[in-house]
């Protein structure tokens, strides 16, 4: 898995210049993002964090070209999205980017393997090349052993490996995760977490996640903070990442608390 990217000569993979997205809601209209500016550079590790309603989603989704900003320009790999129509955007995104969502988004009546294959199907290679990829993808994450499985019958945290296997097997240029952990008790969010960063360092994998999960502090190259449809900077930000470190701190402390109640009620 060497990656798609093409030489971009020190250029970033992700180039985002002066985004501003708004909706029309009723007779309002809601500013979800308002000229943000910002690069991310291959094979780095990103999260956009901020409090609900920042805007982050909005972005992911313009990075993903799942959507388009009412102003502003998007370039990733190179390609500029807004020159691209519906379907060669659709075409586009098929071939540079994986998707990894919340809720895992597995196919019930599927098993682990074809679940990954999936994404295969809308490319020519033959069945035994589809079924050898997929494979591979499965072992990358671990789950070599589990091709057989339905998602019913694998944990949380394995279907999520399942659908970043899914992520990976066409080798996008560019991975966007949705809340990888949200769903997945500490253990697992921190597998998967470090799974996450295993593809940024031995396969050169640039990993976007929007996330809440203090956690990803310690997994990520840099965090861009949001709030009200705005990119923090300068001291904003720092205030904000420590604000996000006092958290994880917290969480640890609660997590700690939480032990010491369970040997208490024990003895
Ligand atoms: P976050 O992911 O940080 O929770 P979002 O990007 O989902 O934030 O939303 C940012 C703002 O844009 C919110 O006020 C939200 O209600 C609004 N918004 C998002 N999507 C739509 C939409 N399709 N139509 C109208 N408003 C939207």
């Amino acid at each position: 898995m060497a990656g798609n990217t093409q030489q971009l000569d020190g250029q970033p993979l992700i180039r985002i210049e002066s985004v501003s997205r708004r909706y029309l809601r009723g007779v309002d209209d809601v500013h979800a993002l308002e000229h943000v500016s910002l690069s991310i550079h291959a094979g780095r590790f990103v999260a956009f964090m901020g409090p609900s309603g920042s805007g982050k989603s909005t972005l992911m989704n313009l990075v993903s070209g799942i959507d388009r900003p009412s102003e502003g320009e998007v370039v990733v790999a190179g390609q500029s999205l807004g020159e691209l129509d519906e379907d060669e955007l659709a075409e586009w995104r098929a071939h540079h980017v994986g998707l990894i969502f919340q809720f895992f988004n597995l196919i019930p009546v599927l098993n682990a393997l074809d679940n990954v294959a999936l994404p295969l199907l809308l490319t020519d290679l033959s069945k035994a090349e589809r079924v050898r990829r997929a494979e591979t993808a499965l072992r990358v994450v671990g789950l070599d052993e589990r091709v057989g499985h339905y998602p019913r019958t694998l944990s949380g945290g394995e279907q999520q490996r399942v659908a970043i296997a899914r992520a990976i097997v066409t080798d996008p240029d560019l991975i966007v995760a949705d809340a990888p952990t949200g769903d997945l008790d500490a253990r697992n969010a921190e597998a998967i977490l470090e799974l996450l960063r295993k593809l940024k360092n031995d396969f050169g994998k640039t990993i976007v996640m929007v996330t809440h999960d203090p956690r990803a502090l310690r997994f990520v190259d840099q965090a861009f903070h949001l709030d009200k449809g705005l990119l923090l900077e300068g001291a904003d930000a720092d205030r904000a990442d420590r604000a996000v470190q006092l958290a994880a701190g917290g969480g640890l402390i609660s997590s700690l608390a939480d032990v010491a109640d369970q040997v208490r009620r024990s003895s």
